[in-house]
């Protein structure tokens, strides 16, 4: 008979749609076993059309906090009833507690954090540095906030002219208005200036996917001068391990490449956190899901 779960265990849930392939529910269960906590960590498949409904029954049924992705983000934020500052500025929600299971939900953004902590665990300090990025979707906004908010000095956004310039022009005004951080926007085709940008600066961020399928084969970046010795290049994507960008950056003499597993495993450490009030055993669950 199995011991893990019976009356008392709490439950904590993740609500999106597709989420079958996540590997949330693995990352959290496993940790939870490691450390002998009572708790039980499922996927619901969960839209938009749902997802009203959905945090009722969070409420209703005392679950103790949910993960939250795609394409819940944004939209779940009218029905919880607090917002940490981050995912306020923000604007997306990607773990909510629901403390004591008293049904007052509050929604919080690990993602930021997740890359600041990745960072900080390889020895990069971004506190008054100047980085450059590119991507302004879900991640790089996340990225951007959390950056500005822990005390990036400059932090200067290039973007392709789609539909998220509008929102990296958004992240660049609240960003300047509400930290000390002096943030600007750059359309990524005035190459000139992203290139002088990276030689300027001691971080280079892309946390746009390219260099994920179906674009493994591309890099936003391909002159080797662009590259310099006291430059840290930090991909946001994990699969392949090393993109095209980091392939190149390490040739180039970077001083450091970070892929985004490290973001991905403590964006789920942040949320452990939040849920049990426990440090997730990272290395563990690293070996565990990423062993080669
Ligand atoms: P998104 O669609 O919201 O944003 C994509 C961004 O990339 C936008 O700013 C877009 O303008 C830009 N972009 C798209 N194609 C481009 C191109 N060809 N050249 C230059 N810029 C381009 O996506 P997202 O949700 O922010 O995800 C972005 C990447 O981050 C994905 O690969 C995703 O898997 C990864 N991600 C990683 C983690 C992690 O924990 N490591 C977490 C979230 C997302």
């Amino acid at each position: 008979m199995t011991e893990r779960i019976d009356g008392h265990t709490l439950l904590i849930s993740l609500i999106a749609t597709p989420i079958r392939h996540s590997l949330s529910p693995t990352m959290h269960n496993e940790a939870f076993a490691k450390l002998g906590l009572d708790y039980a960590y499922m996927a619901f498949e969960v839209g938009n059309e749902e997802l009203k409904d959905a945090v009722q029954g969070i409420r209703a049924l005392g679950i103790r906090g949910s993960n939250v992705s795609m394409p819940n983000k944004q939209a779940i934020i009218p029905y919880l009833d607090e917002l940490s500052p981050a995912a306020k500025l923000v604007g997306a929600v990607n773990t909510v507690t629901n403390k004591d299971g008293k049904g007052h939900l509050v929604g919080h953004i690990t993602d930021g954090t997740g890359a600041m902590r990745a960072l900080k665990e390889e020895g990069v300090e971004v506190k008054d540095q100047i980085v450059t990025m590119t991507g302004a979707g879900g991640a790089g906004t996340a990225i951007a906030i959390q950056a500005a908010l822990d005390g990036v000095k400059e932090l200067r956004i290039f973007n392709i002219n789609d539909q998220h310039y509008k929102t990296a022009e958004e992240t660049v005004k609240k960003i300047n208005e509400n930290t000390k951080c002096i943030a600007t926007l750059t359309d990524l085709s005035e190459q000139a200036a992203f290139k002088k940008s990276i030689s300027e600066s001691s971080i280079y961020i892309d946390g746009t996917g390219v260099g994920m399928k179906p674009l493994q084969e591309e890099s936003l970046i391909n002159d080797p001068e662009v590259i310099h010795s006291d430059l840290v290049v930090f991909d946001v994507v994990y699969i392949p391990k090393e993109t095209k960008l980091l392939k190149f950056a390490r040739a180039n003499g970077a001083k450091k490449t970070i892929n985004g597993l490290g973001m991905m495993l403590y964006q789920g450490a942040e949320a452990f956190k939040h849920f049990t009030g426990e440090e997730m055993p990272v290395s563990y669950i690293q070996e565990l899901l990423f062993k080669d």
